[in-house]
């Protein structure tokens, strides 16, 4: 039996967990308005509190940001001065928008950065002098600077925190030759605990970030990788554009992003999106900074639904409430599909993520990255790695067993079904969902395809690409097939009962299985392999199954989470939410998140109390927000036009009528008691509802007439260009209201 002593002292250290535990979710709640703490934050924020090095990995969305952000507000200021812990983060668009979340919150946060100029910057750095900051947002570069090594001297740094630190791996996809400067962290600051935070790190990468970082026994914490709440889903691409407008649609008015590997792509498919009325914008690395950063900041508003984007878009853009994420080209690796697609449903409400999937993809990839190999001088074996994690892409995209298995065993863990699974597997992905039919006489199928593929190389004594097989095999007399004979072959139209499109996705699945390959290059010509010479002669229980994919029935985003929920107060939040944010010129994320919007239009607080339940809902926020909405939720469920009719459309009511009688922007704002901005739409939505024949009331012709020549030479969905256009002739809201006209008039 163990001795007394022992039993007593761990009693002890029990109780004084417990009592830290009880002290961490206080903070929580005062500051976040969270009830609770998921199992490795809770372990992830002990280790901050402590002196020991730690290394946590985390999903995207799995809430790294609380794990560093708690240790330094647990006040245990037994050395007078109170704690402060810098954080290292790779972006200044990142480090903003953590440190205005966290001021909305009331917690003392400022960063340093090459954009601030002289003024912002010396008062970051009194405040870190007089010690009343908690956390300090740096850039690698800067952390080195003798001047902050100097500065810091002074601080009780508590803990350093080394965020994305897969960047400092070249093993990792996002290499950043500035964190290699952070290895002299260890041996510069050995009074502070070290702890890197990465989203995505491969056993490999997980050992590279410890040994540059030069971690000391760091505790090693694994987060579930599990996105529950997250569907995936593999279409094959046919037609991509539509595929995408389809998704969209299933959307309407939430948030999603959609990325593509051009520039070019993301610009033709949001244009097409515009066309379908559809507020979407296109982002990529040829736009300035500043029309990148205006992008983003309209999307973190709520003014842009839709973000068109190759990968440069991402990092740093925190919206909670994306709703889908859809890749309309495939990504190079695992991590960065993980990485993207796991930017839906932050909040933790259901969301669903599309990959288009061709095996096209792969071979043009192959060829990108051996080009720039070439260039930069690297050899076909140091390529390897990087086909390696495609190949695993590849497997995934192919594959037709559970997506959220294969995602959460290729970053290293086991997979568990999640609690309320009711047996048909996941119950989130196209899958376990039944999505994919198998095709009837699936070996009968695949014999003829290849033997099609095989018949045509002997007759013509060289290999065609798909489409002249297709049209073969489903009987074509196109001038090419006729010319060359290929009508008279016995495989002429032996699968005719197939669409062009069906077949495409078969000789897709015989591809990913392995049976034929496509040349790289410009003619990615098809020939058999070995397994699919075998193939042909293989009994036909050996053969693999093929499936056609059926359209996803419209995932109504999740019924459990809108149970009880009043949508049209949760609308009319939103509205007041976009207002609240574009007053205080903020994302509107950093106001309320939608789980609280959710919260709030289901349970209908009615005291400070009552409301400081809501998830989401800290003191501060309370503060400053609490009367507002409060007054709101009254004003709505006490509606004097009775219930149903809320007062985001009373005053749209009343603004439509004086829009009627031509009364001016101000006027109207005044009015109904609305910012400009949203005035503004309200505006844009009158012309594009009552389609007048002129708007001179609010747009001069002459004005009218600039503008409209600028919208035909930069292409009417270039708002920010066509500002530019008239810049000094004609105002935002002129242009506004200008570009809705011109829209109607088109429809006319
Ligand atoms: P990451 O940086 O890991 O991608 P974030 O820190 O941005 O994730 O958190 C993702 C989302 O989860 C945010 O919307 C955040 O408000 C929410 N969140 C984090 N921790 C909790 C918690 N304990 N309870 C409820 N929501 C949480
Ligand atoms: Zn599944």
């Amino acid at each position: 039996m163990a001795p007394m002593q022992d039993g007593a002292s761990q009693a002890y250290a029990a109780d004084q967990q417990d009592e830290l535990d009880a002290r961490i979710l206080g903070v929580v709640r005062q500051y976040w308005g969270f009830d609770g703490l998921r199992p490795i934050q809770r372990v992830a924020i002990r280790a901050g509190l402590g002196t020991r090095d730690s290394l946590v990995i985390m999903p995207t969305g799995g809430g790294k940001s609380l794990c560093y952000q708690v240790p330094p507000l647990i006040d245990d200021s037994a050395e007078g001065k109170p704690r402060t812990d810098v954080v290292v983060s790779p972006l200044i668009a990142l480090m903003e928008d953590q440190v205005s979340g966290l001021r909305a919150n009331g917690v003392p946060a400022s960063a340093l950065h090459s954009g601030l100029d002289e003024k912002q910057q010396a008062k970051v750095e009194a405040d870190l002098k007089a010690g009343r900051l908690r956390l300090l947002y740096v850039s690698p570069e800067r952390l080195g600077s003798s001047h902050l090594v100097r500065l810091l001297s002074g601080v009780r740094i508590g803990a350093i925190v080394v965020d994305e630190a897969h960047c400092i791996s070249q093993w990792g996809h996002d290499f950043r030759p500035e964190y290699r400067a952070l290895s002299s962290l260890r041996r510069r600051y050995p009074e502070a605990s070290l702890h890197a935070f990465t989203a995505t790190a491969t056993p490999r990468v997980r050992d590279d970030i410890v040994e540059q970082l030069k971690l000391q026994n760091p505790e090693v914490l694994v987060g579930n990788f599990d996105r529950p709440n997250l569907t995936y889903r593999v279409l094959p691409k046919d037609s991509a554009r539509k595929q995408v407008l389809e998704i969209i649609e299933r959307h309407r008015g939430e948030a999603v992003i959609v990325y593509c590997l051009s520039r070019k792509a993301t610009e033709r498919t949001a244009d097409a999106m515009k066309a379908a009325g559809v507020k979407a914008a296109a982002y990529h690395a040829g736009l300035s900074a500043s029309q990148r950063s205006k992008i983003q900041s309209r999307f973190m508003a709520e003014k842009i639904d839709v973000i068109v984007a190759t990968v440069a878009f991402g990092m740093g853009v925190d919206r909670g409430d994306v709703r889908a994420v859809v890749h309309m080209d495939l990504p190079k690796s695992l991590e960065h599909y993980q990485q993207e697609a796991g930017r839906a449903g932050r909040d933790g409400l259901s969301a669903e993520c599309v990959l288009l999937y061709s095996p096209a993809d792969i071979a043009k990839w192959k060829s990108l990255m051996e080009r720039s190999a070439a260039e930069a001088g690297l050899s076909r074996e140091q390529l390897e790695p990087q086909f390696e994690l495609l190949r695993h892409m590849q497997r995934y995209a192919g594959s037709m067993s559970c997506r959220h298995k294969a995602l959460v065993e290729y970053f290293g863990q086991e997979y568990a079904l999640p609690e309320d699974a009711t047996g048909d597997g996941c119950g989130a992905c196209d899958v376990c969902l039944g999505e994919f039919e198998a095709i009837a006489d699936s070996a009968q199928v695949i014999k003829k395809a290849l033997s099609c593929v095989a018949r045509i190389e002997r007759h013509a004594g060289r290999a065609y690409g798909a489409n002249h097989i297709i049209g073969v095999l489903r009987g074509r007399r196109t001038a090419e097939i006729e010319s060359r004979g290929h009508d008279s072959l016995s495989t002429f139209g032996l699968l005719k009962e197939f669409s062009a499109k069906a077949l495409g996705s078969i000789m897709d699945q015989l591809e990913d299985r392995g049976l034929i390959e496509r040349a790289p290059g410009e003619y990615p010509v098809i020939t058999l392999t070995e397994a699919g010479v075998e193939a042909l002669r293989a009994p036909e229980e050996q053969l693999p199954t093929l499936y056609r994919s059926r359209v996803a029935k419209r995932s109504e985003s999740g019924d459990g989470d809108w149970t009880g929920v009043d949508r049209e107060l949760f609308e009319s939040l939103r509205e007041l939410r976009r207002d609240l944010a574009s007053e205080r010129n903020v994302p509107a994320y950093v106001v309320f998140g939608d789980r609280t919007l959710r919260e709030l239009a289901r349970l209908k607080p009615s005291s400070p109390h009552e409301l400081l339940g809501v998830h989401g809902v800290g003191r501060k926020k309370l503060d400053e927000y609490g009367g507002i909405i409060i007054d709101h939720i009254w004003a709505f469920t006490n509606g004097s036009t009775g219930s149903g009719a809320s007062r985001s459309q009373e005053r749209r009511d009343t603004a439509f009528e004086m829009f009627d009688s031509g009364a001016g922007l101000e006027e109207v704002a005044q009015e109904i008691g609305r910012t400009r901005e949203s005035t503004r739409q309200l505006l844009e939505a009158w012309i594009e509802s009552r389609r007048p024949e002129q708007i001179a009331a609010w747009v001069e012709p002459k004005v009218y007439a600039a503008i409209e020549q600028a919208a035909e030479a930069e292409g009417p969905g270039r708002v920010s260009r066509i500002c530019r256009a008239v810049a000094g002739r004609a105002s935002v809201d002129e242009v506004s209201a200008t570009l809705a006209h011109l829209r109607v008039r088109a429809e006319a």
